[in-house]
């Protein structure tokens, strides 16, 4: 058994000063799954409508990804959700959420599935996150993340799920959204009171800090000279990190420390396409490439 995730299997519209995309393969366990494909084993646990084309499902199973928990609701549409991006790239306005097939999905873990090593509740209605952990034998880590459309419409289901997982990812202003703290030390402490072991603040093209009762950690993001869509950039930041920790199946400081770098790395080749198609594009190879001139950068 290896990563099971649930979260948004999307078809996303986004409008950055780079370019303009419509219906493109995006989704919070879309591109958390492929980034951590690289590590390890995934399984999905999502719904999609009729209208996702055939060739995503093809691309998905060509990365090894598990879709046996991927329904396909007949006549249902699937999820969209349109975005764009100033030349602030590090703040996604939503132009519009289109639940869809979501909106009354009552997820279904197969038997076969129950029993993951590690649990990674991506982006989606907290209710449906709840859902799938309740079907499952509670593994070594439970991470989540979350947004600010779920933060605003469903907190107290977020809130109460805080409880039951151990690593929680938001970004800067979700983390600050949600503990109504400016100051992110602050936020982090307030976040961790309510249950979680350790908090991620992902802060974009500034990096990125861990926060645990115990430590903190601050990792820069990895500098890049082009950056075309950041879209999925905190999912397979996920990726990397929570793939990385499945992979050596320990969760030691050191072993938090070198996953959030993986997950840097990730994030780092995500935004340099749209949609997923950087991610499709790199070898094992690359990543091992760009983490040891990460660790060249930042030594000192
Ligand atoms: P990220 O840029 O990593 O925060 O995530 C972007 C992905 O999240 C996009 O591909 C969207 O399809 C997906 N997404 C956007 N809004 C939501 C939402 N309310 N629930 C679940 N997924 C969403």
């Amino acid at each position: 058994m290896s990563i099971l995730v649930v979260g948004s299997v999307a078809l996303d519209s986004i409008r950055t000063p780079f370019g303009n995309r419509k219906d493109i393969l995006g989704g919070s366990a879309t591109y958390f799954s492929i980034a951590a494909s690289f590590f390890d084993k995934v399984d999905i646990v999502a719904a999609v409508g009729e209208d996702f084309p055939k060739k995503y499902i093809t691309l998905l199973k060509g990365k090894n990804i598990g879709l046996e928990g991927l329904e396909i609701k007949k006549g249902g549409k699937t999820f969209r959700w349109s975005g764009k991006y100033e030349y602030d790239l590090n703040t996604a306005h939503t132009i519009a959420t289109h639940l869809n097939v979501f909106k009354n999905f009552d997820p279904k873990v197969p038997k076969s599935l129950s029993r993951p090593k590690v649990l990674f509740l991506a982006n989606i209605d907290p209710d449906l996150q709840a859902k799938v952990l309740r079907q499952i034998k509670r593994p070594q880590i439970v991470a989540c993340d979350s947004m600010n459309y779920w933060i605003e419409n469903k907190r107290a289901s977020f809130e109460k799920l805080l409880d039951k997982i151990d690593i929680l990812l938001l970004n800067e202003s979700e983390a600050r959204q949600f503990s109504g703290e400016l100051n992110l030390v602050k936020a982090a402490r307030l976040i961790v009171s309510f249950g979680p072991k350790a908090v991620v603040i992902k802060k974009g093209e500034d990096g990125v800090i861990y926060f645990s009762k115990r430590s903190h950690f601050v990792a820069p993001a990895y500098l890049l000279e082009n950056v075309y869509d950041p879209t999925g950039a905190g999912d397979t930041f996920a990726g990397g990190m929570i793939g990385y920790l499945s992979r050596v199946g320990k969760t030691g400081d050191n072993d938090i420390r070198k996953a959030m770098i993986y997950g840097s790395i990730m994030a780092s080749f995500a935004v340099e396409g749209f949609s997923v198609n950087k991610l499709l594009d790199i070898s094992v190879t690359d990543i091992r490439r760009r983490y040891d001139k990460y660790r060249k950068i930042t030594r000192f």
